[in-house]
């Protein structure tokens, strides 16, 4: 869960810290409120990978003051393991894998942890403490827990008044929610009605505990960040469509000046498959393509093959627009026993190409 001070605090979350303000508040420094820089992003695109980096503090909130009672570093391992082994399944941010890593370390109190670390207090009491991250919207607008807009992230705090408190000992899969908050997310679940989800909201780790980390978080996580543009990830290209043709096209090797596009045509009494072979110089966006197509007629069969000239343009919406220029090309017609040649102009034609998700370039 998170509290917020933008919105009001569910009630459990107003009694707890209260509480919890009251049995240590001899502990509390009177440093000022401010938010860490305790998140960072860092993109590989020869690997794929996109990795978060986490600091965190962690002081015991339930020392008495004068008392030596530092966080044990196996507390702080376990809890390390937990957040890294349940975020750390593989999700996808389009075809980038998303590592999470947690640099932790003991801090003697609150008041301690840097500018660019989370501090979290954990609290060591006999009853066991409901997790919370005291966190609040990055900007100004409306919460929107389906938003991946950056003003929509959710910033942990540093608080002197209203402490990120976690209980030193709960489920793995706590830790990982509440570091869910750290990394920018909203609950899914609607406070109002326990066990529901909040409109549109997925099943998944924000959701409840038994959830998963998922792409859908993933992808949050970082278009929440505003450091990484998700649209300029190198994921290749795909194009798909039916027109006069169904064709299916990937560019997956942004390396690889091959671009290949798979078609058919059927129509009645006639099959054709074409294959479309363009090499396009990643500088200049232009090159060359070469067109070869097998089809069957009524009682015979054809091959043609050709060649042409293709551009490539960038367009405002993202996508890619490849123009292949007006080609003749030059065919065999094998039919009732007597072979022909023929040449015919093939139109200029263009294909769309969009930005690959997984799902095409794994
Ligand atoms: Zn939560």
């Amino acid at each position: 869960m998170t509290a917020r001070r933008s919105r009001p605090r569910s009630i459990l979350a107003s009694v707890l810290a209260v509480v919890l303000l009251a049995g240590v508040a001899g502990a509390v420094s009177a440093d000022s409120t401010f938010v860490p820089s305790g998140v960072t992003f860092k993109v590989d695109d020869a690997a794929r990978t996109i990795t978060v980096t986490a600091k965190l503090a962690f002081y015991n909130r339930s020392c008495t003051p004068g008392a030596s009672c530092a966080v044990p570093a196996a507390d702080i391992s376990r809890i390390t393991r937990a957040i890294e082994s349940m975020w750390n399944n593989g999700s996808k941010v389009r075809c980038y894998t998303l590592i999470v890593k947690v640099e932790a370390r003991a801090v003697a109190s609150q008041a301690e942890a840097g500018q660019t670390e989370v501090d979290i207090g954990l609290d060591y009491g006999p009853i066991t403490i409901r997790a919370f991250v005291h966190g609040q919207h990055a900007g100004s607008a409306p919460p929107d827990h389906l938003s991946n807009s950056p003003e929509q992230r959710v910033e942990a705090a540093h608080d002197p008044a209203a402490p990120t408190t976690w209980p030193s000992q709960t489920y793995d899969r706590t830790y990982a929610h509440e570091f869910g908050h750290i990394l920018g997310l909203d609950d899914n679940y609607d406070t109002s009605r326990p066990g529901f989800p909040l409109p549109g909201a997925s099943d998944d780790l924000m959701f409840r505990k038994q959830g998963e980390v998922t792409n859908e978080m993933a992808t949050r996580v970082v278009e929440r960040s505003g450091k990484v543009d998700v649209k300029k990830l190198k994921c290749g290209w795909f194009t798909e469509g039916t027109q006069e043709k169904k064709w299916v096209g990937k560019h997956c090797d942004e390396a690889d000046a091959d671009w290949t596009i798979n078609a058919e045509v059927s129509t009645a009494g006639l099959r054709t498959t074409e294959l479309y072979t363009a090499v396009i110089d990643p500088k200049t966006h232009k090159g060359t393509y070469s067109y070869e197509s097998i089809g069957e007629i009524a009682g015979g069969t054809y091959t043609q093959n050709g060649k042409g000239v293709v551009t490539t343009a960038e367009q405002s919406d993202g996508t890619l627009l490849m123009s292949l220029s007006e080609i003749l090309v030059r065919g065999v017609i094998t039919a009732g026993g007597t072979t022909q040649s023929v040449t015919a102009p093939i139109p200029a034609t263009a294909f769309t190409w969009k930005p690959a998700a997984t799902a095409e370039c794994p």
